[in-house]
């Protein structure tokens, strides 16, 4: 089925056949192009917003894979010397190594009050 659309003189017009005569597309043609534009708009927001989210996780990842073994150590001996209580809501930046990072109970999220670093620990 041949389907053809052009604006025309500033109005969005349609036509049938390759050599068919244009018409005006109705209002209600212009609105349910109007709501797929903006669900496509929507849709397409959420797939950057999943992508960049893999691409901060795989960031965070290779922070991981940077740390050295030594540095590591250390870090892990200063963070057993802290209290049950501090423990339970400190870990080790990986950015940094340093002992700031503390845990938001509502989000899941470290933030390291060192580097500023902020995400989540795997
Ligand atoms: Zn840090």
């Amino acid at each position: 089925m041949y389907y053809e659309e052009k604006i025309i003189n500033g109005v969005l017009c349609w036509r049938g056949t390759p050599a068919g005569e244009w018409r005006e597309c109705t209002p209600q043609r212009i609105t349910i192009k109007l709501v797929e534009a903006q669900q496509q708009s929507v849709d397409s927001v959420k797939q950057i917003k999943d992508e960049i989210r893999t691409i901060l996780d795989y960031l965070d990842m290779c922070s991981y894979a940077n740390f050295t073994a030594e540095k590591y150590d250390i870090t892990k001996r200063r963070l057993r010397e802290l209290s049950a209580g501090q423990q339970a809501n400190h870990e080790i930046c990986p950015v940094c190594g340093s002992v700031a990072v503390s845990r938001n109970d509502s989000t899941s999220k470290y933030a390291c009050t060192h580097c500023q670093w902020t995400g989540k620990l795997s």
